[in-house]
Formats: structure tokens, sequence, C-alpha cells
């Protein structure tokens, strides 16, 4: 296993789940719900550097489908609920899933990139 690249690095599971920067261990590793900051405001690191791509989107359609996909069918199995429940339920369960899914999934691979120094394109340049 390779060392971390500053042992005041916090742990990578930090950056997922709080948004820290992963070199620094601020909270400034978010500029929006699910947007990323271009730099950390506290030690300066580039941010816009790294690129997480649509890894972690593509991994949340796969995974938070089918669980609420399955959540859905079981409570109209059980309940028979009308259907303007389900509506209630689930667009908002979805939407509160996704944001909260995809900004750990986002900040925990931009923590492995830093960890593993794997710094690839700018997120224009694939543009
Ligand atoms: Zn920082």
């Amino acid at each position: 296993m390779s060392e971390p690249p500053d042992p005041a690095a916090p742990r990578s599971l930090d950056v997922a789940l709080k948004g820290l920067c992963p070199r620094c261990g601020a909270r400034t590793l978010f500029a929006g719900s699910v947007r990323f900051a271009d730099r950390c405001s506290a030690c300066g690191l580039d941010i816009s550097a790294f690129n997480v791509g649509d890894g972690p989107a593509a991994f949340l359609i796969l995974i938070l489908g089918a669980v609420i996909v399955a959540a859905a069918i079981t409570l109209e199995l059980s309940l028979s609920p009308p259907f303007w429940v389900h509506m209630l339920i689930w667009i908002p369960v979805t939407a509160i899933a996704v944001v909260g899914a995809l900004r750990v999934s986002k900040a925990g691979l931009l923590a492995l990139e830093y960890r593993n120094k794997a710094r690839g394109f700018r997120s224009g340049d694939a543009r």
C-alpha cells in the first residue's frame, strides 16, 4: 500500500462523506450542491485539475435506480397505496438520494485520485 502524500491529509472516507479538501482537510471541496470548487480556498489546491468524469453518475444510475425501483415495487405489493403516494415519496427520495450519493461518490473518487496522484485531463480539455 502506498503512503499518503501528506500525513496531515484527511482520510479518503472523510473527504467523501464531509466534502473536505483532500490536501488540507478544509471543508472547501464543493462550490455547489454537486459541483466542485475550482480550487481550495484554504490551501490553494487546484481542484479543477482533477477529473472524476462520469463514473460516479453511471454507478449511481445503476445502483440507486435498482434500490429505488425495488423499494417502490415492495411498497406497491405490500400496501397498494394510491399512485399519488408513490409520487409524493419517490420523487423527493430519488432527488435527495442522487444529490447526496453524487457528492459522496465524486468526493471519494477525487480523494482516491489525489492519494494516487492520478491527475488526468483538466475538466475542460475533453470538450
Ligand atoms: Zn485545501
